[in-house]
């Protein structure tokens, strides 16, 4: 037997349906706040990559998917969304449309990360970001966006959101030397992961999930008290707009992201539910990504979702049902078969999900399979009912019988909708 490859996983039948549940949930909220989608590659230039997240970033350096293809090109499959969104963005000359541009894609990613519990390396993400735009009320909206979301999945309660500014080009450079000399100074107390950290990236060592860090690192100086006065005065817009939709949230001065395009606002949304303090969505603003990659110099801002974590969350939460046939048809026999083929298809032309047995099992095997399936009804037709052009439909939780005219059974079907 030849098993999927190690740290991917299938998504079954049964979890189908609140992976659609999520997914449509996901395009309601975002199209009523002016998304639209755009679908994109999960292959682009590997240069893509090492440019738009970084090329001395864990992701980069150690979790790419990579490869030579015929031509001898290096590909790599994407290990996250927002450097190919912005690459059509600033390809297809999006950027001549009014501002914010509000764009939308989901999708797998591809990380070869060590796999564990709900973490794999092809996983799912919604991908959000709102392009062209400065202003803070972005960054607030984008975050009652992204609440709004889990509010409409009844996950909201479960979560909180948390909010951060980074500074900028003009703020963070004083910032990460001091925390810098700060972190080498106490080095000999911090983590191996954090001490590999303290020179290429600072700021990151804040992040560290080690217990034995934490204590630590929660006295180090905080990037709020080194602001400068415009990134101080936007992150003071952005809680005020959030204080004024009355959206819960805390300030965390430890959030912070990896990638040198970050500025001022970083956010996430986490749940103690999966077990350690777990993020389930984080973004930010990145003014100067899409210039970086050859585009306009513009600001943007966005999210991500993992999507495995929320249907974890929704599916201890609700079972998410998949919409189930109102009735299986049951002809006895070929002639029946013939007839009740094309009414079928008729019914399922309105919408209307019926399954259809082939006429080869006995009476009993079908209405054992209509209970397995746990359908509300079934339709028989034998050489009885067909003689005098009508169907059986029985219920399947009282056992009652009635006939119906088989040309009116399209219509019964319909009407049998809704019904137990
Ligand atoms: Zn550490
Ligand atoms: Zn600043």
């Amino acid at each position: 037997m030849i098993k999927a490859v190690r740290g991917v996983h299938d998504i079954l039948p049964a979890e189908a349906a609140a992976w659609q549940h999520v997914e449509a949930t996901a395009r309601q909220v975002l199209e009523t706040h002016g998304y639209r989608e755009i679908r994109l590659p999960i292959f682009e230039r590997t240069e893509l990559f090492a440019r738009g997240i970084g090329e001395v970033t864990d992701i980069v350096q150690k979790e790419m998917y990579t490869f030579e293809d015929r031509a001898g090109d290096s590909l790599t499959l994407r290990p996250e969304a927002t450097a190919s969104l912005l690459r059509a963005y600033i390809e297809h000359g999006l950027h001549v449309q009014p501002k914010p541009v509000r764009l939308y894609t989901m999708g797998p990613m591809f990380r070869y990360e060590r796999p564990q519990a709900g973490r794999y390396r092809q996983f799912h993400q919604l991908d959000v970001e709102a392009l062209g735009e400065e202003h803070p009320a972005v960054d607030a909206e984008l975050m009652m966006m992204l609440v709004e979301l889990f509010r409409a999945l009844r996950l909201a309660d479960r979560l909180q959101l948390e909010v951060n500014s980074i500074g900028d080009a003009a703020c963070r450079p004083a910032y990460r030397e001091r925390l810098a000399a700060w972190l080498r100074a106490r080095a000999g107390e911090l983590c191996e992961e954090c001490r590999g950290r303290i020179d290429r990236n600072p700021l990151r060592v804040l992040d560290c999930k080690n217990p034995a860090c934490r204590p630590l690192l929660d006295t180090a100086p905080a990037i709020r008290d080194a602001l400068c006065a415009p990134c101080a005065e936007h992150f003071a817009r952005v809680q005020r707009y959030l204080d004024a939709s009355g959206l819960s949230y805390v300030v965390n001065p430890r959030l912070v992201r990896g990638l040198d395009y970050y500025v001022r606002t970083t956010f996430e949304l986490t749940t103690t539910d999966l077990g350690a303090q777990n993020a389930v969505a984080g973004g930010g603003r990145y003014d100067g990504l899409i210039e970086h990659l050859g585009g306009p110099p513009e600001a943007g801002n966005g999210f991500a979702i993992g999507l495995e974590r929320v249907v974890l969350l929704l599916g201890r939460q609700q079972a998410v049902e998949a919409a189930r046939p109102v009735a299986l048809l049951i002809p006895l026999g070929e002639a029946a078969l013939t007839r009740l083929l094309p009414l079928a298809e008729a019914a399922r032309s309105r919408g209307v999900a019926v399954d259809l047995g082939y006429g080869a099992r006995r009476l009993r095997a079908e209405l054992e399979r209509a209970n397995k399936l746990g359908i509300g009804h079934a339709v028989i037709v034998g050489d009885e009912e067909l003689t005098r052009g009508e169907a059986t439909v029985r219920s399947m939780t009282t056992g009652q019988q009635r006939g119906v005219p088989l040309d009116k059974l399209p219509d019964e079907l319909a009407a049998l909708r809704g019904q137990p």
